[in-house]
């Protein structure tokens, strides 16, 4: 199974900042000798300067968001298409903050991931419960409803090539982790669900889990079967940081 460690900036940096981290994170993985792919998430405009900087790494760059249009008179819009062309090989789809802040529905999200497999991309798609919902005992029926909602428009074929993060709402940005059985938990679900469906895809899809992780944490959370990678947002910030998490994910 492919291991994987991103990094989603969301809206943070600058030229300098991002000169300067990528600098620190490269010096620090020529230390690390790692087969993990690591990817970085950086906002928008910043792209083609990441591509720039880690043209001759082995770190790809994604993007954090694309249009659920093919193109056409959408002011502000990236399409998936653009994505490609400037050399982008992964796109976020259906991120916490992008349902919740952005108003995302279900089929939104789907018909992004559609159209991010249509121009080559490969989607990393986002599921979570909020704690409301896991108070309510609700975590498995949300997140078999998320995946449900994008296997009804692209099938399960799709899955042979995508990723999927499982982020509980109520762990990201906010110090809390999921215990490493918790999220276990919850990734040991996801696979069945997509067992149900096709059990060869389903073992071939990497599960990365995505809420506080840190350097301090990530070794536990590595640990875990069903836990092949992460998504790292605050931590991805700090070169140091994420390069640790990198190395935890490697031994
Ligand atoms: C994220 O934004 O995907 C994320 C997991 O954020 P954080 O690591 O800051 O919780």
């Amino acid at each position: 199974m492919q291991k994987i460690v991103a990094a989603n900036w969301k809206m943070h940096g600058n030229r300098d900042t991002i000169i300067g981290l990528l600098q620190i994170l490269q010096q620090r993985l020529d230390n690390i000798e790692t087969e993990i792919e690591k990817i970085i998430f950086p906002p928008f405009v910043y792209i083609p300067l990441v591509m720039e900087l880690l043209a001759d790494s082995t770190i790809y760059t994604g993007s954090q968001n694309l249009s659920e249009y093919a193109q056409g008179a959408y002011t502000g819009e990236v399409a998936g298409s653009m994505l490609a062309d400037i050399g982008c090989r992964y796109v976020l789809v259906g991120h916490s903050e992008r349902r919740t802040l952005f108003a995302e529905s279900d089929e939104v999200v789907a018909q992004k991931f559609a159209i991010a497999q249509q121009n080559g991309l490969v989607p990393v798609l986002c599921i979570g419960e909020t704690l409301a919902q896991r108070e309510a005992e609700q975590t498995e029926n949300v997140i078999t409803a998320q995946l449900q909602s994008v296997l009804d428009v692209v099938g399960i074929e799709a899955f042979a090539n995508t990723v999927i993060a499982y982020e509980p709402v109520w762990a990201i940005g906010t110090g809390k982790t999921a215990m490493p059985e918790q999220a276990q938990t919850v990734h040991a679900a996801i696979r069945a669900f997509l067992m149900l469906q096709n059990g060869v895809i389903a073992k071939g899809v990497p599960l990365l889990y995505g809420g506080s992780v840190k350097a301090e944490n990530a070794v536990e959370l590595s640990e875990m079967p069903d836990i092949n990678g992460a998504l790292v947002g605050g931590a991805s910030l700090d070169a140091d940081e994420f390069a640790k998490i990198i190395e935890a994910f490697t031994n």
